[in-house]
């Protein structure tokens, strides 16, 4: 945290004590009224190009970059000095679950645990996505209490976390990957939650309810799933009519629709009916590459997520269902390789670990996983900055620096253009002109409270 804590702390106290809300004095630093003089070693302030500018500094002033200036000015009680770092705009996340870290009592879990639960844990997750240079996040699915509470809590100030854009419930057909499977049908009845439909008409009340409880994007599971006991395969579930009931409805509300699919039916009938992005897309083949280059939809390849789960099937001592264990094993090659395919055919990428299946906070190991299937480093980190910003429709507010631009931006230590993994040990983050992180690392273990 910044070195204005204690500041902080009694301001915030203060605040409390005469009764006024405190999120005004999260949003502006305590004592930091005013521009703030960013002095960036080295600068990538816009990874479209990608040129990289020495010595140079980055005004921000009400949580957005007023203007980048040659050479290091500003007056010294305004200046934050990262003169030997390279700074770059915050990391966006496309798709993760932060009420959870999947593991082996998940199937208990579901049975106690209640939104409340879930949003406390997105309170520390929230926190480590944040301090590991992810300044915005895709929440793809978490029940909509949990998810939207937490996103509106950040969003005021409240808490410290990345702007989230939340999808809450995940939209299935009646016995499809959304469904509950696996326990006795009195508690499967009790457990259900409103995210199941059957019909084109029923999907378009699903979607309309999910814009009006508070969904920024619809998410939707298109195939079966890796880390499932259905034993559905991974190809499509619901019917074209179905599909294009809810992106109809979607697109008419203004939100966008992306689809978990993994089998290439799923995906290419997704893409038919206009949808906007296709989450992991293990088994797209050469139809799937020609449909996202005609619909410009972009491709979330999660290929974190692959590896975690392929890691899980080699363990003997797992706690994957053997229809999960298969699956999990060939996922983690299947999508690098799939990556590799996708991205030398021209198909647009947008960075996303679906973490939650990995830990909060590992998110910038996907980077690696992207350069490995074939990514030029400053590739990778536009999927995760104006690739990801274009795919989530925010791309005039965040995923570059310049004047009118969210003051998002994170600094490391070496060049990222030469070692992408030098992004996983992220040494300062600022999102809307406040400090969430300088000059320290955290390294969060189990049972820490980071
Ligand atoms: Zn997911």
């Amino acid at each position: 945290m910044t070195a204005s804590g204690p500041a902080r702390a009694l301001a915030a106290w203060l605040a409390l004590a005469m009764g006024v809300a405190l999120a005004p004095a999260l949003a502006t630093p305590a004592g930091r009224d005013g521009p703030r003089y960013v002095h960036a070693g080295r600068l990538l302030a816009d990874p479209a190009d990608g040129r990289v500018l020495a010595r140079m500094t980055v005004v921000v002033d009400g949580g957005r970059v007023v203007a980048l200036r040659e050479g290091f000015v500003g007056p010294p009680d305004q200046v934050i000095d990262l003169s030997d770092r390279f700074v770059l705009p915050g990391l966006i996340d496309s798709h993760v679950h932060l009420g959870h870290e999947n593991g082996p009592d998940d199937k208990l879990l579901r049975t106690v645990r209640t939104p409340a639960d879930l949003a406390i844990n997105g309170v520390r997750f929230a926190r480590r996505t944040l301090e590991a240079g992810f300044t915005t996040v895709a929440d793809l699915g978490a029940e909509n209490e949990a998810i939207f509470a937490l996103r509106d809590g950040i969003a005021a100030g409240k808490l410290p976390g990345p702007r989230i854009l939340a999808a809450g419930n995940v939209l299935s057909p009646h016995g499809g990957e959304g469904d509950l499977f696996g326990y006795r049908d009195d508690v499967t009845r009790a457990l259900q939650r409103p995210n199941l439909c059957s019909g084109a008409d029923d999907c378009r009340r699903l979607v309309r309810q999910q814009v009006q409880r508070g969904a920024d994007l619809i998410k939707i599971v298109a195939t079966g799933a890796v880390l499932s006991d259905a034993d559905a395969g991974v190809d499509q579930q619901f019917t074209d009519a179905e599909l294009q009931a809810i992106v109809e409805a979607a697109h008419a509300l203004g939100r966008r629709v992306t689809a978990h699919a993994h089998g290439a039916a799923g995906i290419d009938a997704f893409l038919r009916a206009g949808g906007d992005a296709i989450e992991h897309g293990t088994w797209l083949d050469d139809g799937s590459v020609v449909l996202f280059k005609r619909s410009g939809a972009w491709l979330v390849p999660t290929l974190l997520a692959g590896e975690t789960v392929a890691g899980w099937a080699a363990d003997p001592a797992s706690f994957l269902s053997p229809a999960a264990k298969a699956k999990a094993a060939s996922v983690g090659p299947a999508m690098l390789a799939m990556a590799r395919r996708a991205h030398a055919a021209g198909v647009p990428i947008a960075f996303g670990t679906d973490s939650g299946v990995s830990r909060h906070g590992d998110n910038a190991r996907e980077f690696g996983l992207l350069v490995a299937a074939g990514l030029t480093p400053l590739e990778a980190i536009r999927t995760a900055t104006v690739n990801a910003a274009a795919h989530l429709g925010l791309a005039d507010q965040i995923g570059r620096l310049a004047p009118g631009m969210a003051a998002d931006l994170i600094a490391v230590d070496g060049d990222p253009l030469e070692d992408v993994d030098v992004l996983r040990r992220v040494r300062f983050v600022m999102k809307a002109g406040v400090i969430h992180k300088h000059h320290q690392e955290v390294t969060c273990e189990a049972g820490e409270f980071c």
